[in-house]
């Protein structure tokens, strides 16, 4: 790797020898996000051959080496021993009539149906919420018809349960820490007094935050696995149901209703037997194609990986691919000719039952496997595919708006 001097004051180029294969690019161009507070963008040129980092000010020479190193590093762990993934394809009605191929979330901001809160997190209008409540209905359904039991998830996890499931390690660029302050009037009072917020963030006096002991939570079904801790199932089984908030930070890569900190999802579990687990996603997957098919989604339905973090990226990532254990619904984004997940079928097979010690009646580890389907992404693919009118959207979607309008 050389680094070539700045073209512009603020722009570091550097030369990728040998060149980054193109089924690694989204991903390491995904993780330069992270590699220095300096980094405001991060793009991948030229086929592989060249990386790009928009800095947000003009870097000294040592802050310069030490991005270099960092890029160095990053490219060197991800494309050392990776391997092109095989991809199987389950389904693909990529082919589905679209009538839109704008970005629409000029439109969607200019007319407050989304408004910004903050940097990867939205509120979302009558439009758009009452266009999720549609999918939420159907999915309620589907879960109805899996039998499956309701539960309701708090929007904080355990510190100690993520460091149990290896989160910490896996997936530590995406953690979201809570804290607050510590128990101590003097703490408190002085903070009252002299805390302000600058630049965006809580300006606080020095050891005033407790240290965190719950993150928010980053998905739905962990909380259920941790429900199951040191307990029995039964052999025929559990399939449960949740919706709820979760949390990744994803840096510079969140954008628009694409990429969020903050978003939404309807999970339904499985717990128990291998054949039980790959059953039930089979089942819930030939379910949901009528859904999809009502939305007028296109789409195809392939093999992927989790995002883990530089450590464990090559490995997992190959593992996951060797055993098909996740399988994403990707949705098409006109307006970028690209593809995104709006929903994802997962395996895990014993791995929480061996971390949280869950038994069934014959003392076997059960193997657990969730779905998600993601809100927040569904309902940007579907007016990035419908366009934002619901005049254009299809007939069972303006029915149930038409049916849910207030008079
Ligand atoms: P995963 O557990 O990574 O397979 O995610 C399940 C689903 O959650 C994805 O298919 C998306 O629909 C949604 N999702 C994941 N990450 C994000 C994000 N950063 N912003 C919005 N939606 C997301
Ligand atoms: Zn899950």
């Amino acid at each position: 790797m050389t680094n070539t001097p700045p073209r512009e004051p603020q722009i570091l180029e550097f030369a990728n020898s040998p060149a980054i294969p193109d089924f690694l690019i989204k991903d390491v161009r995904a993780k330069l996000a992270y590699i220095d507070e300096a980094v405001d963008k991060a793009s991948i040129v030229e086929d592989g051959a060249r990386i790009r980092l928009v800095l947000k000010s003009v870097p000294d020479e040592s802050l310069q080496k030490a991005i270099e190193d960092k890029v160095a590093r990053v490219v060197t762990a991800m494309v050392k021993g990776a391997f092109e993934p095989r991809l199987r394809s389950l389904e693909d009605h990529m082919d589905r009539l679209h009538a839109y191929d704008r970005d629409p979330m000029d439109e969607l901001l200019a007319e407050r149906e989304v408004v910004r809160e903050g940097n990867g997190y939205y509120t979302l209008g009558p439009k758009l919420s009452r266009l999720i409540d549609y999918m939420e209905s159907r999915f309620l359904w589907l879960a109805g018809e899996m039998q499956a039991e309701p539960y309701r998830f708090p929007a904080l996890i355990p510190a100690e349960y993520m460091e149990r499931v290896k989160y910490f390690s896996n997936f530590p660029h995406s953690l979201s820490f809570v804290s607050h302050l510590r128990e101590d009037l003097e703490v408190i009072e002085d903070f009252a007094q002299h805390a302000c917020c600058s630049h965006g963030v809580v300006d606080a006096p020095d050891h005033s935050m407790a240290a965190p002991g719950a993150m928010l939570t980053p998905t739905v079904c962990h909380h259920l696995y941790y429900a199951l801790a040191d307990q029995t199932i039964p052999m025929d089984g559990m399939t449960v149901t949740a919706y709820g908030h979760c949390f990744r930070y994803e840096s510079s890569n969140m954008i628009s209703l694409e990429r969020l900190w903050n978003f939404t999802m309807r999970e339904i579990i499985f717990v128990g037997p291998e054949s039980f687990v790959k059953q039930g996603l089979e089942k819930v997957r030939k379910k949901a194609a009528p859904i999809f098919a009502d939305l007028g989604l296109a789409y195809r339905i392939e093999n992927a990986s989790d995002p883990f973090f530089i450590g464990t990226f090559t490995n997992q990532t190959a593992y996951q691919n060797a055993l098909e254990l996740k399988f994403e619904i990707r949705a098409l984004l006109p307006f970028k000719n690209d593809t995104v997940a709006v929903g994802s079928y997962n395996r895990h097979q014993t791995f929480f039952g061996t971390h949280l010690n869950i038994h069934m009646e014959n003392e076997e580890l059960p193997h657990t496997g969730c779905v998600g389907f993601g809100y927040e992404r569904l309902a940007f693919a579907f007016v990035a595919q419908h366009g934002t009118d619901p005049k254009g959207w299809p007939e069972p979607v303006r029915a149930y708006m038409d049916d849910h309008a207030v008079c």
